[in-house]
């Protein structure tokens, strides 16, 4: 039996959503536990209730709407996301995955359908991690790969005298649920833009992720000597040329070795028109689709520094900041993403995910799947960020069969 998913509902309610914290630019604003992730979570909870799920909420506020199976024993099998934005986001980057999994429980419900084990469509709180850091720090907390309370006590970070637990209880949010009930989900599926121009350069609507690249993040200090900028260049020890060497080495290290790396956040000391800087510190990452490939980029860059100290004189630290592990998702549940692709006739290819998602954190512990969908000219987390119509539907048709796959079939 054929499901009645709709991809004109899923649609509409995209578009609605998106006014939820719409910009004149075209985009949202809807920062994680603000009033418009409030008025974001109460649509998404009555879209939901109105399909004949059930709401939990956990501790962290991220919400568990449940569309019973026939087996009252069976593991849910989840499908989710998350609905905040960054700053100045489109309307694309998260609801998607979220309104995805709606879709499919509302075809079920309006069908009087149900699969055999339950399924739970979720929307984890801070994603994007703009206004608490670190970003997916509730999908994170509930796989315990990070501390709750850290999580809870997390500053605002465009208001630090707020945490997240004071957004939680002012938007009324914080629920009771254990986050660690999401461990006990049989399977995660999770929907998104590409954020990257490849599908849609190949014509090719389905991206099956073969595994989250692994992350790392460091914060690079250069010290050399201050003096007055009217000093002979013999002899120098000016950190913020060292500096730039670096800031190009990682660029020349990414493109030769296949990767991407990006220095962000330079400040410098003494930052003064008339001082040559001594003390330079910068934050860079860098990330790499192959297994080794982290490792490779690194101990280039190691290279270079070493390279560079002898040369110009200068000191260079390299702390390790954070970053993420590689992530494989679960072989038979991209196969079940491929199989529903091909069935529909929609092309697809295997790809590698080079942004941390939420199912980097679920594919830690919980068989997990992320499948994406092209985005206009790879453009997410800026107001013209957008999908086609074509796209939009693409994604239901290979994602909404695997799901109900995965929960055991039609009951
Ligand atoms: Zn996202």
């Amino acid at each position: 039996m054929s499901i009645p998913f709709s991809p004109d509902r899923f649609w509409q309610s995209l578009e609605e959503m998106a006014r939820i914290g719409a910009t004149p630019d075209g985009g949202v604003r809807r920062l994680a536990l603000s009033a418009e992730d409030d008025r974001a979570r109460v649509l998404l909870r009555d879209w939901a209730l109105a399909a004949g799920c059930t709401l939990a909420v956990d501790r962290l506020g991220s919400m568990y709407l449940t569309y019973a199976g026939a087996d009252p024993d069976a593991a849910p099998v989840a499908v989710g996301s998350h609905l905040d934005s960054v700053p100045t986001g489109g309307k694309y980057d998260g609801p998607y995955g979220v309104l995805l999994g709606l879709e499919i429980v509302r075809a079920l419900h309006e069908a009087g359908l149900r699969t055999r084990a339950p399924i739970t469509v979720v929307n984890w709180t801070n994603e994007e991690g703009s206004r608490f850091s670190p970003s997916m720090s509730a999908s994170g907390a509930a796989m315990g790969v990070l501390d709750e309370a850290e999580v809870l006590a997390a500053p605002d970070n465009f208001d630090p005298a707020f945490t997240y637990a004071d957004a939680l209880q002012a938007i009324g949010w914080a629920g009771t649920a254990d986050p660690a009930i999401a461990r006990r989900f049989s399977a995660y599926y999770e929907a998104h833009i590409e954020q990257g121009p490849i599908l849609e350069r190949e014509g090719i609507p389905i991206g099956i992720v073969t595994h989250c690249i692994g992350v790392e993040q460091w914060t690079v200090i250069v010290t050399g000597r201050d003096g007055h900028v009217g000093s002979p260049m013999e002899g120098r020890q000016d950190a913020l040329a060292a500096a730039s060497e670096l800031v190009l080495a990682l660029e020349r290290i990414a493109t030769r070795l296949g990767g991407m790396a990006t220095a962000t956040r330079l400040t410098l000391q003494p930052d003064a028109r008339g001082n040559i800087p001594s003390l330079v510190r910068f934050a860079a990452n860098i990330r790499h689709p192959d297994a080794d490939g982290n490792g490779r980029m690194a101990a280039a860059f190691h290279e270079a520094v070493a390279e560079l100290t002898a040369r110009r004189g200068v000191r260079v630290e390299v702390e390790r900041a954070g970053g993420y592990p590689r992530v494989p998702f679960a072989p038979n549940l991209l196969d079940s993403l491929r199989r529903a692709a091909a069935a529909a006739q929609l092309r697809h290819r295997d790809m590698p995910g080079p942004i941390p998602q939420d199912a980097l954190h679920l594919g830690l512990v919980v068989p997990s799947a992320l499948m994406f969908i092209p985005c206009h000219g790879g453009v997410s987390h800026h107001p013209s960020e957008s999908i086609s119509r074509e796209w939009c539907a693409a994604g239901l048709a290979a994602m909404g069969p695997a799901v109900i796959e995965a929960a055991g079939g039609l009951a």
